[in-house]
């Protein structure tokens, strides 16, 4: 049973901010929600213990579809960055403000870019297709994310301005247009770089949060000096270009780790 603990304390600290908000915000809801992808991430770590292959893929699924067509498509909360300016500008701490608090803005301190791996519904398509190690290195264009990121804030903050009528939505359409756009772009791009994950190294806005936040996450990769035996193989298997085998925060692409886990089983030494 020793080695299921990861699962167990998954579930107890998703459990807790379920609980945490029920009783804050008098909501049933984030019982039910916080519980919910609780218990996904728990159920992945424990298919990860036993070894199967396909364990973080299977989470990725049952959050991102969750949240994708539950509470985007059928509750209509727009949980993408503008849903976030929205409740942000009308100061109510719900939905997109609370999800991004703890999946994006504070729990990136702990678990890093854990949402990226496991949760995103975004790259949950495009892990699918068939660039999973980048083929082409890495282009020095990240700064269109700053673009993107200040446009979603100049859009809602507009809408605000010129005191646009039925805000909310318009939020919903924006919702689904934006995610259009995003597979869109993301699987062009994947193409265009043979790159899976193009658009989160360059577009995607959501990493002006992670980067720096996740630059102090408490889960990290690290590497054993003693056993490893430098073979290179953990960095050839990265789809995110990080140097896994340095140990200092200031690693190359560190904040760029989304806690795949590729390098980890793909070590002959279990290094990592
Ligand atoms: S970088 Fe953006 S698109 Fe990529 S997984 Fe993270 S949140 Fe999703
Ligand atoms: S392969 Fe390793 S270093 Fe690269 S993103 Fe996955 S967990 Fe992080
Ligand atoms: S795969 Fe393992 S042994 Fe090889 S370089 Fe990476 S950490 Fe070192």
């Amino acid at each position: 049973m020793k080695k299921y603990w990861p699962s167990i304390v998954m579930l107890v600290i998703f459990e807790i901010v379920a609980v945490t908000l029920r009783l804050t915000k008098d909501n049933l809801f984030y019982l039910f929600n916080f519980s919910y992808i609780g218990l996904s991430i728990s159920f992945g770590v424990f298919l990860f213990i036993r070894k199967y292959k396909h364990a973080r893929r299977v989470v990725q699924l049952l959050v991102g579809l969750y949240m994708l067509i539950y509470l985007g498509l059928i509750c209509n909360e727009n949980m993408q960055i503008e849903g976030f300016w929205y409740y942000l500008f009308t100061g109510v701490f719900e939905a997109a403000t609370i999800h991004y608090a703890v999946a994006k803005i504070f729990g990136p301190m702990i678990f890093g870019r854990g949402w990226c791996g496991y949760a995103c519904w975004t790259a949950m398509v495009l892990d699918f297709l068939p660039y999973k190690i980048p083929k082409t290195p890495r282009k020095k264009i990240g700064w269109i994310r700053y673009i993107v990121f200040a446009a979603s804030l100049v859009f809602v903050a507009a809408l605000f301005l010129a005191k646009v009528g039925n805000i909310e939505r318009i939020m919903f359409w924006a919702f689904i247009v934006g995610n259009i756009i995003y597979y869109a772009v993301g699987v062009i791009l994947a193409f265009a770089f043979k790159d899976n994950r193009a658009f989160c190294k360059y577009i995607c806005p959501i990493t002006v949060f992670l980067k720096p936040m996740s630059y102090f996450s408490l889960l990290r990769i690290k590497c054993d000096k003693e056993k490893c035996v430098s073979c290179g193989k953990c960095k050839k298997v990265c789809p995110m270009n990080v140097d896994v085998t340095d140990n200092s925060r200031k690693r190359q692409n560190g904040t760029e780790c989304i806690l795949c886990m590729e390098c980890v089983k793909r070590c002959p030494q279990n290094a990592l």
